[in-house]
């Protein structure tokens, strides 16, 4: 049988996969989630120590997977999704290493998300010969990222919101050079804006001839992939033995999910440090067991992760066992017992994502860009936290999420060079921009749609 996916509002009837990828949002407005989660076996993972990363992909996401997509088909698509860059785990000192997820075409780790979600999309599109609008917003990096996933397809046609002034030149370039199937809005907004504006369209009746889905992290197609990666690290470090310590720069907390899945598929994590910029709601959270979102959410160098209040957190406080609807109100407390024991989280301010960038260069060599360092400014509070951590024998792994080439006015002001382009994002510069800009304004993006889909 299947996984079915549950809404995390629970008012809507389970779906298949195929259903809610295609959705993306439950039609109560809440997030999909597998009713069952499979397990991996520490067999499984001593095998994946030599395994190359699409076939790790492959075996980890057949397993949410089977009966909806014969193997063979979903062989290829990992392969031809992952096959062509590395995923490199870089030492650092002690068996602490740094996970570079920046080897993408658009040298973020959404690439990873985006590749798969966008293939499994086409493939059951095609079967079904329908088509699709995805809407989409994005702070950076998963705009630029679905765009170049879903460029040239078949079937779909993706529109992206984002707010002006957070995203960065080269973020903008990475969209809205592309045309044919991939438009963008400019909106004189927040990330939080365009992601409440992408929600009401989703509810709104009238737009329903649309067939809008979503590639955010509310779509369920864009967690799943996100759990390989976990699973690889401990494969290639701990070859089947021992526990692991991740610590993740986070945002909308789907790259965090991913992780906190592959813990439920019996992944032996220790303890994920969930690194947040001054964006503070999760921490307080987990100290207070009260959830406030931050609204307007705060700005930081860390713009990717600038979210006042995650859409995630309604998946993983129902991977807890509570309860939480996407207003932010607590329906049912999750275990807190629990997540304390999984979890530790820290908010991390701009001073000290700099200062990190500095010492960690120094100290290490290591190149880090602002959300890398909150990660790692994460990592070194939870050994100060628990110094009986730090031991030379604990593997740890900081999540590294883009490529500092991306940021190249915060690592020139820091560190007084400026980082290496890699070859995806070279010549960008010089492709004419299609630029949109638009107010914070529903019915004027409401009008728009109608127009153009
Ligand atoms: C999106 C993003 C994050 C945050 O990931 P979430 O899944 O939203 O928590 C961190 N770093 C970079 C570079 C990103 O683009």
């Amino acid at each position: 049988m299947p996984i079915l996916y549950y809404s995390t509002n629970l008012q809507a009837e389970p779906v298949s996969f195929r259903e809610a990828l295609l959705q993306g949002q439950a039609p109560d407005r809440g997030l999909y989630m597998p009713q069952a989660i499979p397990t991996l076996s520490a067999d499984e993972l001593r095998q994946f120590a030599a395994m190359p990363y699409y076939e790790i992909a492959y075996s980890v996401l057949r397993k949410f997977l089977q009966g909806e997509i014969p193997d063979n088909d979903l062989h290829a698509i990992a392969k031809d999704a992952y096959e062509h860059f590395p995923v490199p785990l870089e030492f650092v000192y002690q068996q602490k290493y740094v996970m570079r997820l920046d080897r993408g075409p658009t040298a973020s780790f959404k690439d990873f998300a985006a590749r798969m979600m966008g293939r499994l999309m086409q493939y059951f599109l095609k079967q079904e010969q329908r088509k699709l609008l995805i809407l989409t917003a994005t702070s950076g990096d998963t705009g630029s990222a679905m765009a170049n996933a879903f460029y040239g397809l078949d079937n779909i046609n993706i529109l992206i919101l984002y707010p002006q002034k957070e995203v960065t030149d080269r973020q903008r370039k990475q969209m809205t050079t592309l045309q044919q199937n991939v438009k963008t809005l400019a909106l004189d907004a927040k990330f939080d804006d365009c992601q409440t504006m992408v929600k009401r369209a989703f509810a709104d009746t009238d737009l329903g001839y649309l067939n809008l889905s979503s590639a955010n992290s509310i779509n369920i197609g864009r967690l799943m992939p996100q759990i390989v990666y976990y699973v690889y690290a401990y494969a290639r470090l701990c070859n089947g033995e021992g526990e692991i310590i991740f610590s993740v720069p986070s945002g909308n907390f789907g790259d965090l999910m991913g992780g906190l899945f592959a813990k439920a598929m019996e992944l032996p994590v220790k303890k994920f440090v969930v690194a947040t910029n001054a964006n503070d709601e999760f921490p307080n959270f987990l100290n207070t067991g009260e959830y406030h979102k931050v609204a307007p959410s705060r700005d930081c160098i860390s713009s990717a992760m600038n979210v006042g209040h995650p859409s995630n957190v309604a998946r993983l406080i129902a991977l807890y066992g509570g309860q939480i609807d996407e207003t932010g109100k607590i329906g049912k407390m999750p275990d807190m017992d629990r997540l304390r024991r999984d979890m530790f989280s820290i908010s991390v301010s701009d001073d000290w994502t700099k200062t990190t960038i500095k010492e960690a260069h120094d100290r290490y060599k290591l190149l880090l860009e602002p959300h890398g360092a909150v990660g790692w400014a994460g990592l070194t509070a939870y050994f100060k936290e628990c110094p009986q951590e730090d031991t030379p024998e604990q593997v740890c792994v900081c999540l590294e999420t883009a490529h500092p080439a991306k940021f190249p006015q915060e690592i020139q002001a820091i560190l007084g060079f400026d980082p290496i382009l890699p070859p995806s994002l070279d010549g960008l510069e010089h492709q004419p921009e299609h630029i949109r800009n638009m107010a914070n304004d529903y019915e004027t993006f409401k009008q728009y749609l109608k127009a153009n889909y």
